[in-house]
């Protein structure tokens, strides 16, 4: 290939998607799914969706899931914006919002979606250092910035920042967008979305990829004052008018009218996330606190590569990254209590006579 068609997009670095194995015979605790299926209700909303309405383009506006976010959550129409996956959502953001005339914040360890956005929109960004407990020191935010994003809890540390810290944040930068990713609120943590009437400068995102079990669907959405949701759709209508499909518009719909599921499947979670922490903490690891439906551990004598791979000869799965800071540990995602089960006899077995 000549040197011309070789350079043309070679300065962007992508991102890497976790792995999604091809076979599956495997516990899969290394993409944050969610080990329960979704609600009947949206599976029984997506059947409804036959032939005969699939021949037609969906609501480019997404309005009824609009509605039904809104309604949820308590605000108008106007403040949702909804995109293919939240990822999508961030993009639209990033291009929107978070290209200013200042480096963009974010933490040094963090969701690795952010950095690839910048390159791809040009956007410069300084990295903010975590503490020596993977927690964000308010404090540090105080510089010049063209915005702030960071996950919350934080990927792929699990830790919560409070309310408190985040109206800190909003609050230093009255004039700057910050953006909450709550990809993994629903799991203990409390959401900012009740500040968003309060601060104009405020945009939170969420996923129905983690609590509401449908990664498969690819829905994400994010809630602000209107003047931002009207900045996203600007975007939005000059790149895809068609982001959600017609499946994802009312299998997310439906998603949002059964509470009792929902609450039910997050507790769950909480629950074998609980007793994978003590179960690990018994073991010798060292378990950051977690607000989302994974762990991030480290032991004091195995490497995480060497447990991963052993992990997988018992085939299951987790994630561990080849980073400065957080090279030593594993991120793990909650399965079911029998997943969960299969995982602790494995690591009880790797890590015997260790301490
Ligand atoms: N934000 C964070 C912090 C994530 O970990 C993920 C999942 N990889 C996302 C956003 C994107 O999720 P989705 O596109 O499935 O909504």
């Amino acid at each position: 290939m000549s040197q011309y068609w070789s350079r043309l997009v070679h300065s962007l670095t992508p991102y890497v998607p976790g792995e999604q194995p091809k076979v599956d015979n495997l516990i899969k605790l290394n993409t944050n799914e969610n080990p329960y299926p979704p609600s009947p209700q949206v599976l029984q909303a997506i059947a409804e969706q036959n032939n005969e309405k699939l021949r037609l383009y969906p609501d480019p506006n997404s309005d009824l899931l609009k509605q039904a976010i809104a309604n949820y959550h308590g605000l108008n129409s106007t403040q949702v914006f909804v995109g293919n996956g939240s990822d999508e959502v961030l993009a639209h953001a990033f291009q929107a919002l978070l290209k200013q005339d200042a480096p963009l914040l974010f933490p040094d360890i963090t969701y690795s979606f952010y950095p690839v956005y910048c390159g791809l929109y040009g956007i410069e960004y300084n990295n903010v250092p975590l503490n020596a407990e993977f927690a964000i020191e308010v404090e540090d935010y105080q510089q010049k910035c063209g915005g702030i994003i960071f996950p919350n809890p934080n990927a792929p540390t699990g830790r919560l920042l409070p309310l408190s810290a985040i109206k800190q944040l909003l609050e230093m930068h009255p004039n700057r967008v910050v953006l909450v990713d709550e990809a993994y609120i629903d799991f203990g943590g409390e959401s900012a979305i009740c500040l968003v009437n309060e601060y104009p400068n405020l945009l939170v995102s969420q996923t129905l990829s983690k609590s509401r079990s449908l990664a498969g669907m690819r829905v994400g959405f994010a809630v602000g004052q209107a003047h931002l949701i009207d900045a996203l759709e600007r975007v939005k209508n000059s790149f895809n008018s068609y982001p959600i499909d017609r499946l994802a518009l009312y299998g997310a719909t439906a998603s949002f009218a059964d509470e009792e599921y929902f609450q039910d499947a997050c507790q769950k979670i909480i629950n074998t996330r609980e007793t994978l922490t003590a179960a690990m903490t018994d073991m010798g690891f060292k378990v950051i606190p977690s607000a989302a439906n994974f762990v991030f551990a480290t032991h004091p004598q195995k490497s995480a590569e060497e447990l991963a791979l052993a992990l997988r000869e018992r085939k299951i799965i987790v994630r561990y990254f080849n980073k400065p800071r957080i090279d030593q540990y594993l991120r793990i995602t909650i399965g079911t209590d029998a997943e969960n089960q299969a995982l602790i006899n494995a690591l009880k077995t790797l890590t015997a006579n260790t301490t």
